[in-house]
């Protein structure tokens, strides 16, 4: 992470001002120390001058205690040499145990120059020390001497040293102020960055919907900082727009997949599922309802799904399969087309269900089947008849009125048959009236029984009506109901074997009349149960048993155009029951 703004700006400024603060203190320190030697040696120059002045007539023959009276007066070391070096006088030594001084810079100096001045470490003293020397002349300007007064420096190094304490605690304090100084206007020059930041950082994750704008005080206020949030404030209002008009096309999106029927699949190029819709799940049945981030191969129930969708991301060309899938018997139209603009190798895969296509082509196709047969049977017998006819039976006037009866038979069954097929498509197409009325169901059965029941009879089955005659009446159309219950029963009796029984019933049940009809005959085998009420559908496939196939598919149009549902339960060679709910009255 960098540095922090604030201290970006502070951190310069505070080094920048040490290093001015030291360079300055350095100078003062320096021009202080070149003032007091200046004004040292001015001030030892000035006493030399004097001293010298007042020895010009004493041939230098003076008393030591007056030197060092004066020593002490001025503060100083005054000592005395004569032309040839010899060291006449000295306040603070013996000068009989000093050496020869006219090697002494300062003497040399002033030998040559007039005055000499000198800075050094006194051998005689041991201390650093300030020395100026003049020649002594007598009243005749004669150079009888030299008078070099000193002074120990330690008080100049005592000065500079207060002095440099007195620099770095300035300093220190100059310091610390104006780093207080500089961290508190950099913290508020800083402050509605930060407050912004905050702002900003609440904004995006409320998902810019909140009011974002930062709270500053008056003087916080800038034209840098307005700028900046009114800068910002723009693009917050075009991000929120945008997420938006997003979201509304994402919704519209959602829906259409979440309503469409037909399957939607986006896989990755790993065969990774990416999207689905519910239609996925729905039409496959599949128990695993999440399949999002799930592979293909792990969750669609056929391999075909996996090949489909692995040759569209290899040759990158959209393929069409139809897939079947047992013992679901389910048939599904599975295209797969690339979708490389959302990455490489993703791949969608649109799954339609043809199971609902492929069973009506079926039983449009054994319907054309069945009443071919159905045409054929009796067709093919007129034929037969007519050309025996034609050859001579003719002749033969007895059985020629037999074969008449026959064709009498066999066009009376065709007319049947036609008439029935009419009727059906009649009621389809809701040409028949119904005359609705309340109706006793009682009565309903009790008119079947008398019709057929001779015929039930006959084949050695015994028929029991299981109804009370106070039922609730139904609302019918009631020739109608007695057509379904007589087709019904028929059914029962050709399909029961001698010594069964068959069941007519009728009982109430949530506002409605349930009718059964129940047999102890052959059964329907369970393949053969979902397509019973078809037109011409029997389960005997040879066609050999009586019958056009049209009753049941009758019935069951009757009973919905009353508003009712039908259904049949069987369990093979125990026998079969017809259910059928109409609304009460
Ligand atoms: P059909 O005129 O052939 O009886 P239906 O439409 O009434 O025509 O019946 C269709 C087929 O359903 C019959 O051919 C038969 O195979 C089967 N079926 C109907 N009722 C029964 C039943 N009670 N017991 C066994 N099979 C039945």
């Amino acid at each position: 992470m960098g540095r922090s703004l604030r201290s970006r700006i502070a951190f310069p400024i505070v080094i920048l001002i040490f290093i001015i603060t030291s360079i300055a203190g350095v100078a003062i320190t320096l021009y202080f120390n070149h003032l007091y030697l200046d004004f040292i040696h001015k001030n030892l120059l000035s006493n030399a001058n004097i001293i010298a002045s007042l020895l010009a007539d004493t041939r230098l023959e003076i008393d030591a205690q007056v030197i060092k009276n004066w020593a002490n007066i001025l503060g100083e070391r005054i000592t005395i040499i004569d032309l040839s070096g010899t060291v006449i006088q000295d306040s603070h030594m013996d000068p009989l145990q000093m050496d020869n001084h006219l090697s002494r810079p300062e003497i040399q100096q002033a030998i040559q120059e007039g005055v000499g001045f000198a800075q050094r470490f006194s051998q005689t003293l041991g201390i650093e020390m300030v020395y100026v020397a003049v020649p002594i002349r007598d009243n005749h300007q004669q150079t009888i001497g030299y008078l070099r007064v000193a002074l120990p420096l330690q008080n100049l190094r005592a000065e500079q040293r207060s002095l440099l304490g007195t620099l770095i605690w300035s300093l220190l304090v100059i310091l610390v102020i104006t780093t207080i100084l500089i961290v508190h206007t950099a913290r508020h020059a800083t402050r509605p960055l930060e407050e912004i930041t905050h702002s900003i950082s609440k904004l995006s994750s409320a998902g810019f919907t909140s009011d974002w704008k930062p709270k500053f005080s008056p003087e916080e206020h800038s034209v840098e900082i307005d700028r900046l949030v009114d800068a910002f404030d723009y693009l917050t209002q075009q991000i929120h727009n945008q997420i938006r008009a997003l979201e509304q096309e994402r919704n519209k999106i959602s829906a259409v997949l979440q309503e469409m029927t037909d399957g939607v699949l986006i896989i990755d190029g790993d065969g990774v599922i990416q999207l689905a819709n519910p239609a996925v799940t729905k039409m496959l049945n599949l128990s695993d309802q999440n399949l999002i981030g799930k592979t293909i191969s792990q969750v669609l129930p056929h391999p075909q799904f996996f090949e489909s969708w692995q040759r569209t991301r290899n040759s990158k060309e959209t393929q069409t399969s139809l897939i079947e899938i047992q013992p679901k018997k389910l048939y599904i139209q599975c295209m797969t087309a690339p979708l490389e603009t959302i990455a490489r190798g993703t791949v969608l895969m649109l799954l339609q269900n043809l199971t609902r296509q492929r069973y009506l082509e079926t039983v449009r196709r054994d319907f054309i089947s069945n009443i071919s047969h159905e045409l054929r049977t009796p067709l093919a017998s007129l034929k037969a008849l007519t050309e025996t006819l034609q050859e001579g039976a003719l002749e033969d006037p007895p059985a020629a009125h037999k074969f008449l009866m026959q064709i009498e038979k066999e066009v009376d069954s065709l007319s049947h048959m036609v008439s029935e097929l009419l009727e059906l498509s009649r009621i389809e197409s809701g040409q028949v009236p119904l005359r609705l009325k309340p109706s006793s169901p009682y009565e309903i059965l009790q008119k079947a029984v008398d019709r057929l029941g001779i015929q039930a009879e006959r084949a050695g089955l015994k028929v029991v009506i299981e109804c009370d005659p106070n039922l609730p009446q139904v609302l019918a159309d009631p020739s109608r109901l007695e057509q379904v219950v007589g087709n019904l029963f028929h059914n029962a009796i050709k399909f029961t074997p001698a010594g069964g029984q068959i069941i007519l019933s009728a009982k109430t049940q949530n506002g409605n009349v349930l009718f059964c009809v129940s047999d102890s005959g052959i059964g329907i085998p369970a393949e053969d149960l979902p397509r019973i009420f078809e037109r011409f559908y029997k389960t005997d496939r040879a066609r050999a048993s009586g019958g056009t196939g049209l009753g049941l598919a009758i019935a069951k149009h009757v009973v919905e155009a009353h508003g009712g549902t039908i259904w049949a339960e069987s369990v093979e060679a125990k026998g079969s029951k017809f259910y059928f709910i109409i609304p009460q009255a």
